[in-house]
């Protein structure tokens, strides 16, 4: 895929901190990390977004996140991870070749996923589950 920045890390065109690959996946440590542990896991084929992916891959996908998230726990002492994949430009997807962040976290270290939980009525829940199931099972 032409211009696309992922597609010239995996060809080796742009140089990265490779991780970990094979002939499906490439991990590589972000450039502007969230914490000092903030990998990305890309998929070698490009696809724009989750909705694209070849969901086959799945399993291989969440195998090395797991594994990642426990490099990042084993090598730099993280208490926990976070799996992030933003989708659409809305989401704060910023580069549209499918991936996968893993984020390295330590209790009471800064905040990185945050938004204010708000109070709704079981009432209005019931409503748009309902909206929801029938556009899933359509
Ligand atoms: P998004 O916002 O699309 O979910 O995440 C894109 C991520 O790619 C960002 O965290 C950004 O720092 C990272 N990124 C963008 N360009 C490069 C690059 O050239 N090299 C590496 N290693 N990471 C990049
Ligand atoms: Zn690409």
């Amino acid at each position: 895929m032409e211009n696309c920045i992922f597609c010239k890390i995996i060809s080796g065109e742009i140089p990265s901190t490779t991780i970990y690959e094979d002939n499906d996946f490439k991990v590589i440590l972000d450039v502007s990390p969230a914490t000092e542990g903030h990998a990305l896991i890309l998929p070698k084929k490009h696809y724009k977004d989750l909705d694209e992916l070849d969901k086959s891959c799945g399993e291989k996908l969440l195998t090395i996140a797991s594994n990642v998230g426990k490099a990042l726990m084993d090598t730099f002492g993280y208490e926990g991870y976070n799996i992030v994949q933003n989708n659409g430009l809305a989401a704060g997807q910023t580069v549209f070749h499918f991936h996968m962040h893993v984020i390295g976290r330590k209790t009471g270290g800064e905040s990185i996923l945050t938004w204010t939980p708000h109070n709704q009525e079981q009432e209005k829940r019931e409503e748009l589950g309902a909206k929801l199931k029938e556009t899933l099972t359509k």
